[in-house]
């Protein structure tokens, strides 16, 4: 295993750019101290298997794997108990099966975890009753409770983050390397999702995956050798100062890497080609991701690979697209010519997720699950057509039975809304609807 050392080459000079959705802190000497507290810690991730999932998003941008993306949308450290993330870690295993079986390739296992701790905001305020606070960023930057004191942007936050994104991956690495993980076991909890009827219309695909496993354990598969999975960490590169406090040299390459996750994504309010969320990416060796929404014009697209991947490299950089189910076949295919003319290699995930958000009559944030499932037929069809390769998905989930998200199997209508909605920014599919999808999925692969 290499070594990573506090850097000696230059790290990005992000900080001359344009910086958007920071938190301002009110003791500029207390977020130094934190800072040059996180530089002497251990790194999150090491180097080499940095390299290795770039090394399968290459893959999937050739169509040799498929990428699975999952998890919150902003993780909360009062929920980062064991019991949470081995049910999410679980649903991720779970629909990893069935679109390992259907696609015929690798899934390339990726949580929203172990760091997504930092949100951008639409508006820099909230206002309650009459009473206007600054926004919830983040549990890496204040609290979620409407109280002044609690909104104040506190950089002993991130030291919390960093310990808690520690301890999320020191347990997915258990579950995934000890044992937790067994094909025959995911296979077996899926036959429980089966056994539901309201699942009935899938039954003949699980009764396909189930002769598939009987027919390896007649073959004399070693299913011990798939005990163990590889399970990579991902989050949004907001919060700059934390991004670039884990920024580490890789003694043996010189390379920098951000050690605080496996991949890095800038989102779509901070994705400007020539602002510091993009000149911080630039300077390290990740795979790294950029949301793309329905506005962005095929010039700030080749502007972004100009700045992410100038080289081609492939696996380097994801586009991951939220246009919203009503745009995505007017917006998708001239960024995809665009990107296909430009020949640089890219890998194309599609958020089903962000561009379909609505308010239910009830006043809740929510999205319906045959909308989300609209947008990731879109994406399927336009790549199809245009002869490029759909990569993967990235969705907001959860491994609990929440109530956030409209629809599904289990009808979720706007008055159950109310009975489990603990999400603290957007809405999420629940164990349910997420194992559903990668159904409706696998359907998509097969083609
Ligand atoms: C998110 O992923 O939670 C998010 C804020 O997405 P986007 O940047 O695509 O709006
Ligand atoms: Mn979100």
């Amino acid at each position: 295993m290499n070594d990573l050392n506090a850097p000696r080459a230059a790290v990005p000079s992000w900080r001359a750019r344009p910086a958007y959705q920071q938190p301002s802190y009110p003791d500029a000497a207390a977020l130094e101290a934190v800072g040059a507290d996180l530089r002497s810690r251990p790194p999150l991730v090491f180097a080499g298997e940095v390299d290795a999932l770039r090394a399968q998003m290459a893959a999937a941008s050739q169509g040799r794997a498929f990428v699975l993306m999952g998890g919150d949308c902003a993780e909360s450290f009062e929920d980062s108990s064991a019991t949470s993330i081995r049910l999410k870690v679980q649903t991720i295993l779970q629909m990893a099966a069935v679109l390992t079986y259907a696609a015929s390739t690798p899934v390339v296992k990726i949580g929203r975890m172990a760091g997504q701790y930092a949100k951008p905001r639409s508006a820099d305020t909230e206002t309650r009753d009459g009473v206007t606070l600054p926004s919830y960023r983040g549990d890496s930057v204040n609290d979620h409770a409407f109280t002044p004191e609690a909104r104040v942007p506190d950089p002993a936050r991130m030291l919390e983050a960093y310990l808690r994104a520690g301890t999320t991956l020191n347990l997915i690495r258990a579950f995934t390397m000890g044992g937790y993980a067994d094909l025959r076991e995911v296979h077996s909890w899926n036959r429980g999702f089966m056994a539901n009827p309201a699942y009935k219309r899938f039954e003949s695909f699980a009764v396909e995956i189930d002769r598939a496993m009987r027919f390896m354990e007649a073959a004399g598969v070693d299913f011990d050798a798939l005990r163990q999975v590889d399970f990579y960490a991902s989050h949004e590169a907001l919060l700059l100062e934390y991004e670039d406090a884990m920024i580490r040299q890789d003694s043996r390459s010189g390379r920098l890497y951000d050690t605080s996750a496996h991949l890095l994504w800038v989102g779509e309010r901070t994705r400007g080609a020539g602002d510091a969320h993009v000149a911080l990416l630039e300077g390290v060796h990740n795979p790294v991701g950029v949301k793309i929404g329905p506005t962005t014009s095929r010039d700030e697209l080749l502007a972004l690979i100009d700045h992410l991947n100038p080289n081609g490299d492939p696996g380097r950089l994801s586009l991951i697209t939220r246009m919203g189910a009503q745009r995505i076949r007017q917006a998708l295919p001239a960024l995809v010519e665009a990107v296909q003319a430009d020949g640089r290699p890219v890998t194309w995930i599609t958020d089903p997720m962000h561009g379909n958000t609505i308010t239910s009559d009830n006043g809740y944030k929510t999205r319906r699950f045959d909308t989300i499932m609209a947008e990731v037929r879109g994406f399927f069809e336009v790549h199809r057509e245009l002869g490029t390769v759909p990569g993967g998905i990235h969705v907001e989930l959860t491994g609990d039975d929440v109530t956030e998200c409209l629809g599904g199997g289990e009808q979720i209508d706007e008055a159950a809304l109310a009975r489990r909605y603990e999400t603290l920014v957007d809405p999420r599919l629940n164990h349910q609807q997420s194992l559903e999808m990668a159904f409706e999925v696998a359907e998509l692969l097969r083609g």
